[in-house]
C-alpha cells in the first residue's frame, strides 16, 4: 500500500467490475465519479458496482462525488467544428439558438452583465480566446485573440469577471441528494469562490442526510484570493488544474500548486493535486518523464493524494495508469524529507496540533513502531498525517464514515475498532492506562500487526467528542492481554 492515496475517476472504460476491481489491486483508493459527464441512472449504478465489488474482495474504498457546479458552456454550434479566425470579431450572446462562427449561444443567463470591455473569454479549456471589445445590450462583442475550431457545449471560463452565478445550481442539488442517497464519502465543489460557497453546500448536504466530506476544487482566481478561508470551511482541497491553468495564466499553476499544499498542510487538511498527471497514458502505455517527475514532485511538496481523470475514465490504458502512479507514489513516498515535515515553518496554532506533533516527536525519537489513533471525527490523525512519520499511522475508530473519509489523509491506515464504542463505561470503571494499551493491542491486531510492539496511543478526550487532541501515552504492548 503506498501511503499516497490515490484517486482514480470512473467512466465508459472502467465502470465494469472486473475493471473496478483490476484498479483496486492496482492502487487504487478512491473512486470519483463526475458528475458532469452521464445521466443520474449511471452514477448510481457505478456507485453500488464499486461498493459489491469493494465487498466482494474485503476492501474498503472511499467514493468521491464531484458535482459540475456553476459550469459556463457555449450551446449547440452548426457546422461543427466551427472555426473561429484569429483577428476576426464574434458576439456572444446568452441566449438559446444554434450558433455560427458569428454568433455564439452562451449558457449564462447574465454574461452580458458581468463582463467588461477588455476581459478575456476562454473557450474549450483555454485553447481559443476572446477579448471583449464592447457590450451592447444581450450582445457582448469579441475579437478573436486566439483562434480555433469551437465544437457544441464546450466549456467557457470568465477568468476576468466578476460572476454573479450561485455555486450550486440546481442540477448539483439533484446530485448531491444522489451522492447522499448512495452514501458516497467525499463531495467535490466546483468552481468555489468562497468559504460561503462551501458553508451552503455544508448545508444542502445536512437537508439530504449525507456523510460527505466537502472537498473544495481550487480553480479560480477568486479561490485563490480567497484560500485561506476556503480551507478552514472545507474538509480538504484539490488542486483542480485544469480550469486553474485557463483562469490563471498557465506559468501560476505550479507556484499555486505549491501555495496550497502549504495550506492545507498548515490546517491539517487533505489536499489532492489533480489532472494531467499522466495525461499521455490515455493513448500510450507508458508515461513521460516529465509526468512521473510531477507526480513525484506533487507528493514532495505535501500531497495526499494524486488523481487521475481521463487516464483511467475514458484511456486505453486505465489499469496501467493506476499501477504507473502507485509504483512512483511508492519511491517519492520513501523520498520525503522527514526533518521538513516534523518541523513545519508554521508554529503550531493550537493545543491539538502541538500534542499531535508531541506525539510524532515521541514515535520519531524513540523509533516506535506505530502512532495508534483512537479518533471519533477524524481530526486527531489528520492531525498527525501532516507531519509525515516514518512509521504507520493507525486510525482507530468506532465510526465507519470517520474511517472511509480518512482514506484521503497520506498514511493514515483506518481500522475498524468498534470496541471504542463502549469507552465511557470502560474508562469509568477501569484503570486507565490498561484501557488504552487494550484498545492499541485490538488496534495493531486488526491491522494485521502482530508481536510485542512500542507505540504511542494518541486521541481526544472525552472519546465521543470530535476535534480533539488531548491525550498521548506510550505503551509496549505485548504478546499477552494488557
Ligand atoms: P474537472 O476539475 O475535471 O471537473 O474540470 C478538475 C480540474 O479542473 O482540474
Ligand atoms: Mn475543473
Amino acid at each position: 500500500m503506498t501511503q499516497t492515496k490515490i484517486v482514480a475517476t470512473l467512466g465508459p472504460v472502467s465502470e465494469s467490475p472486473a475493471v473496478i476491481r483490476a484498479l483496486i489491486e492496482a492502487g487504487a483508493d478512491i473512486f470519483r465519479i463526475n458528475f458532469s459527464h452521464g445521466s443520474a441512472e449511471a452514477h448510481r449504478r457505478m456507485a453500488k458496482t464499486v461498493r459489491a465489488v469493494a465487498a466482494e474482495m474485503g476492501r474498503e474504498v472511499a467514493l468521491l462525488g464531484d458535482i459540475a457546479g456553476p459550469r459556463i458552456r457555449c450551446g449547440d454550434i452548426a457546422p461543427e467544428p466551427t472555426p473561429l479566425e484569429t483577428g476576426s470579431v464574434v458576439i456572444l450572446t446568452p441566449d438559446d439558438f444554434i450558433g455560427s462562427s458569428a454568433l455564439i449561444p452562451i449558457s449564462y443567463e447574465r454574461l452580458h452583465e458581468d463582463v467588461k470591455v477588455g476581459d478575456t473569454i476562454a473557450c474549450d479549456d483555454g485553447r481559443i480566446r476572446l477579448t471583449v471589445e464592447a457590450v451592447e445590450e444581450r450582445k457582448v462583442i469579441c475579437r478573436v485573440v486566439e483562434g480555433g475550431l469551437l465544437a457544441s457545449r464546450k466549456g467557457v471560463n470568465l477568468p476576468d469577471s466578476a460572476l454573479q452565478i450561485g455555486a450550486i445550481t440546481p442540477a448539483d442539488e439533484r446530485s448531491i441528494a444522489l451522492a447522499a442517497s448512495e452514501h458516497f464519502d467525499f463531495l467535490g465543489l466546483s468552481f468555489v469562490g468562497s468559504a460561503a460557497d462551501v458553508l451552503l453546500a455544508r448545508d444542502l448536504v445536512r437537508q439530504c442526510g449525507g456523510q460527505m466530506a466537502l472537498i473544495a476544487k481550487i480553480e479560480r482566481r477568486r479561490a485563490v484570493e480567497h484560500l485561506n478561508e476556503i480551507v478552514e470551511a472545507s474538509d480538504g482541497v484539490m488542486v483542480a488544474r485544469g480550469d486553474l491553468g485557463v483562469e490563471l495564466p498557465i506559468e501560476q499553476v505550479p507556484l499555486v500548486q505549491k501555495q496550497i499544499l502549504r495550506a492545507c498542510n498548515e490546517h491539517a487538511k487533505p489536499a489532492i493535486t489533480a489532472t494531467q498527471m499522466l495525461e499521455s497514458m490515455i493513448q500510450n502505455q507508458r508515461p513521460t518523464r516529465a509526468e512521473v517527475t510531477d507526480i513525484a514532485n506533487a507528493i514532495l511538496d505535501g500531497t495526499d493524494a494524486v488523481m487521475l481523470s481521463g487516464e483511467t475514465a475514458v484511456g486505453r490504458y486505465p489499469v496501467e495508469a493506476v499501477r504507473a502512479m502507485d509504483r512512483v507514489a511508492r519511491a517519492a513516498d520513501q523520498a520525503l524529507d522527514r526533518r521538513r515535515w516534523l518541523h513545519p515553518e508554521s508554529p503550531m496554532r493550537d493545543n491539538d496540533s502541538a500534542v499531535a506533533h508531541a506525539a510524532v516527536e515521541l514515535a520519531h525519537h524513540l523509533k516506535l513502531d506505530a502512532i495508534v489513533c483512537l479518533t471519533e471525527g477524524g481530526s486527531t490523525p489528520r492531525r498527525i498525517a501532516r507531519h509525515r512519520p516514518t512509521c504507520p499511522i493507525l486510525a482507530g475508530s468506532a465510526n465507519v464514515g470517520t474511517l472511509r473519509r480518512l482514506m484521503l489523509c497520506w498514511g493514515v491506515e483506518p481500522v475498524d475498532l468498534p470496541e471504542l464504542a463502549g469507552k465511557t463505561s470502560a474508562v469509568q470503571s477501569g484503570n486507565m492506562e490498561l484501557w488504552v494499551g487494550h484498545m492499541a493491542r485490538l488496534c495493531l491486531r486488526a491491522a494485521g500487526i502482530t508481536g510485542p510492539r512500542r507505540v504511542v496511543v494518541v486521541a481526544g478526550l472525552p472519546l465521543g467528542e470530535p476535534g480533539i487532541t488531548n491525550f498521548v501515552h506510550v505503551a509496549v504492548i505485548g504478546e499477552e492481554s494488557p
